[in-house]
């Protein structure tokens, strides 16, 4: 197997993590001394706080899908097929991306239980999930 990292890289980039994690327990305990017993029901706090407001973040913004077209940037990204949640095609320049995932439009403009039950039908019935529309390569 190949190491994805260069070879100057690897010599010496191993001795770096036993000194960051001696380095965090020392961190660590230099911030106790300083702010006392205290410490680790703040950071409780801190990170209790942080799931929290994340939360409420999420629910007062949900995600919405993305329409713009990575080839144009218009806001013109439709759904290639209405019965998956794969796929896009931009209705400005034409642009046809069947890989990519149609999720967050299909949950805006329908409900996703009727393509997630179609879906698992086809593949208990054994035949291919993905319907070739054209030979056309995917640019
Ligand atoms: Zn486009």
């Amino acid at each position: 197997m190949q190491s994805k990292t260069p070879s100057h890289i690897d010599r010496w980039v191993w001795w770096l993590f036993p000194l960051l994690v001696f380095g965090a327990v020392a961190f660590t305990f230099g911030l106790m001394s300083y702010i006392g017993p205290s410490l680790p029901f703040i950071l409780l706090g801190v990170v209790l706080a942080l799931g929290f407001v994340w939360i409420l973040a999420s629910s007062i913004s949900p995600a919405k899908a993305d329409r713009t077209c990575p080839e144009c940037d218009e806001e013109a990204l439709e759904r290639l097929d209405p019965d998956t949640t794969r796929g896009v095609i931009c209705s400005s320049c034409g642009h046809i991306d069947r890989e990519v995932s149609a999720w967050y439009l299909a949950e805006e403009e329908t409900t996703l239980e009727k393509i997630v039950l179609s879906e698992r039908a086809q593949k208990k019935e054994g035949r291919p999930q993905e319907r070739p529309l054209d030979n056309t390569p995917n640019t």
